[in-house]
């Protein structure tokens, strides 16, 4: 397999902080798309047929994204997600993995994945830097994983959530999106895999994303809802402090070693306290997840800019970055699906 080549930039200081935005917030968490594609098909994320890819030319190279990444750091981002599309199926992932992890900067590199591909790769990914892992698993049930992913394999998610927990890419999160009709009914079972394992398990609304629009009119459970669901089969959950940038709040079942995240973009908005941008794997820098107010980096990158003017266009751009959104208007900013942009 061909390697990534040599780091191409070294940060010249650490910076104390991250960019901050027009309203004070600070932005030190970088999500990175590492690809459009997936060997999935979410029902909740893609439309079954349709999907449009971008041509390869026009994602970002391995050595566009190192030097990305290192600029990010010098601005003061000290957080990384790897996340997709799938990110496994990019090529040289642990290389990547390896480089984005050298940066001083960078003290949390983590990975948002399906884990179909894991078991074959979680140790070489520990191996090389990767801090943690989230997995997307919205059912423990092989026929219905099958149908909701649109042919996706229960028993190799599962053989790579069991590797990924074995190497020590934990505290394993996994995130179950809620559907009414598909698995709402199973949000107890869910639950229960945190009795015995120090494991976080997270329930996520569903987003109207673009080319989701009819399964979220059908299927949005509320985290309220998958609340009241929990307590009718375990009592009263105990509510535990949550991290401020987290989005998830955070409860358990008493006694329980994992804890239980509700993840609540529809219900309970949580602009207040972001502290994330993105990077799309085309190379543009996406101030929001709702909003379509995007910077190309890549063409910059191109067309020859300086490391200097880069890390001008980047603290910029964040300065602009929006507040709220108008989801529940079912006015989207945003024209891009889920897995082009990363969740
Ligand atoms: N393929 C990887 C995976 O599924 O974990 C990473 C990319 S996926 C787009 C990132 C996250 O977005 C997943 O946890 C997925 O459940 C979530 N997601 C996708 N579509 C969503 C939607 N319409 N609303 C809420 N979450 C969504
Ligand atoms: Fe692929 Fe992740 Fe979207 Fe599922 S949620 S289709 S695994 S990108």
């Amino acid at each position: 397999m061909a390697t990534v080549s040599p780091l191409i930039f070294h940060p010249r200081k650490t910076a104390v902080s991250g960019p901050r935005d027009a309203y004070g917030r600070t932005m030190n968490y970088l999500r990175i798309s590492l690809t459009d594609r997936c060997n999935f098909r979410c029902m909740y994320c893609m439309p079954a047929v349709g999907m449009q890819f971008q041509p390869r030319e026009e994602l970002l190279t391995d050595d566009e994204l190192i030097r990305l990444v290192g600029l990010f750091a010098e601005t003061g981002v000290t957080k990384l997600r790897l996340t997709g599309g799938e990110p496994t199926i990019r090529p040289h992932l642990v290389d990547l993995v390896r480089q984005f992890k050298s940066f001083p900067n960078i003290r949390e590199l983590s990975m948002t994945t399906n884990a179909l591909l894991l078991s074959r790769i979680a140790g070489d990914l520990k191996d090389a830097g990767l801090d943690r892992i989230n997995v997307s698993i919205d059912t423990l049930d092989p026929v219905r994983f099958r149908f909701m992913t649109r042919g996706g394999r229960f028993d190799m998610v599962w053989a790579g959530i069991e590797e990924a927990d074995r190497v020590g890419l934990g505290a394993i999160k996994l995130n179950s999106v809620v559907l009414r009709g598909q698995n709402d009914h199973e949000v107890a079972e869910m639950a229960r895999l945190t009795i015995d394992r120090p494991w976080q398990v997270r329930f996520l609304e569903i987003m109207p994303m673009e080319g989701v629009g009819l399964v979220y009119d059908e299927g949005l459970v509320t985290s309220e809802e998958t609340h009241l669901e929990l307590e009718k089969h375990f009592g009263p959950l105990e509510q535990l402090p949550a991290h401020p940038s987290d989005p998830a709040r955070m409860w358990k079942i008493p006694g329980a070693q994992g804890t239980i995240g509700f993840i609540s973009p529809m219900s309970e908005p949580f602009c207040d306290t972001c502290n994330r941008v993105r990077l799309t794997a085309d190379g543009n820098l996406r101030l929001c997840l709702l909003h379509s107010d995007e910077l190309n980096l890549r063409d910059r990158i191109r067309s020859g800019a300086t490391d200097a003017e880069i890390v001008a266009t980047i603290r910029g751009g964040i300065w602009r970055k929006p507040w709220g959104h108008h989801v529940h208007e079912r006015q989207m900013h945003t024209v891009r699906g889920m897995s082009q942009i990363g969740g």
